[in-house]
């Protein structure tokens, strides 16, 4: 449904340029319809309420035979019959294929806002003309959206995991373990240091479970479950302020399966109840 490609490409099998649609992003939020689950809007609809027309739009892919926009609008502007919301909110109501189409075009916003002037010589850069980056012409230095890894784990030993509270999370929620992998780090070697900087244990074999955009501002998540080798807990005080071990039936409040920490536990979970 969703073909993602910098550049927009003509119909294969007629060679014209299909229809456009657009989603409208503003102050990190996305336009949703009053009335219909979020996605872009028809072209129709979009010209008739667009506040901006001005506003830079950026090419996103292709979605149900549509070249989909991106459009950068200023200051959440008034859109009759449509509201203002942040992707966190709709977390749970989207399917992976929207999710991923509205965790881009936050990024692809982002990316243009903050890489205006060349980092290394202050030049202003420009658009690439093939590829979804920017340009400085004085010094050639090129301008990626910027991903950042991070690796998030839930520690198993038997039927028991490893879930922690952070100062920042709701009272009495409990989430698996996550850092940034740092420059120079394997992602194996980020994972078993974080585990033992938050919590002082050491970890043995790892599995990877799988991947998730988080664009808060431009995460990518890299979920394994690890397996407890050593050590007792031992937490930093600081970005953990207390971990357990759970029962895989006995789990305290933790994050939605719309989440890939969530799935990191609901998949231990039933590993456990089926056997
Ligand atoms: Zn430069």
């Amino acid at each position: 449904m969703f073909i993602p490609s910098s550049q927009p490409q003509p119909s294969a099998t007629t060679g014209e340029q299909p229809n456009r649609c657009y989603l409208p992003v503003s102050n990190g939020q996305l336009l949703c319809s009053d009335d219909v689950p979020w996605g872009p809007l028809d072209a129709s609809l979009w010209r008739f309420s667009n506040p901006q027309l001005d506003a830079p739009q950026f090419y996103l892919g292709d979605y149900r035979g549509q070249h989909c926009y991106v459009v950068a609008l200023r200051d959440l502007p008034d859109v009759h019959g449509h509201h203002w919301q942040g992707l966190r909110n709709l977390l749970g109501l989207l399917d992976e294929a929207h999710y991923e189409m509205a965790a881009r075009a936050l990024q692809v916003v982002n990316w243009d806002r903050d890489h205006r002037f060349c980092g290394r010589c202050g030049a202003p850069t420009e658009s690439h003309e093939e590829e979804r980056a920017k340009v400085c012409q004085p010094c050639g230095l090129q301008f990626y959206p910027r991903l950042s890894p991070c690796v998030i784990t839930v520690i198993t030993r038997d039927d028991h995991c490893l879930l922690a509270h952070n100062p920042a999370f709701p009272a009495r929620f409990f989430s698996a373990l996550a850092g940034f992998i740092e420059a120079g780090e394997t992602i194996e070697a980020a994972l078993r240091r974080e585990v033992f900087e938050e919590v002082g244990l050491n970890v043995g074999r790892l599995h990877y479970f799988g991947s998730q955009a988080w664009p808060f501002p431009g995460q990518l998540m890299i979920g394994f479950h690890a397996e407890y080798e050593s050590g007792d807990i031992a937490i930093d005080g600081i970005e953990i302020e207390e971990a357990n071990w759970y029962r895989y039936d006995q789990l305290p409040l933790v994050p939605p399966p719309s989440t890939l920490s969530g799935q990191l536990i609901q998949a231990f979970v039933q590993r456990h109840q089926s056997g």
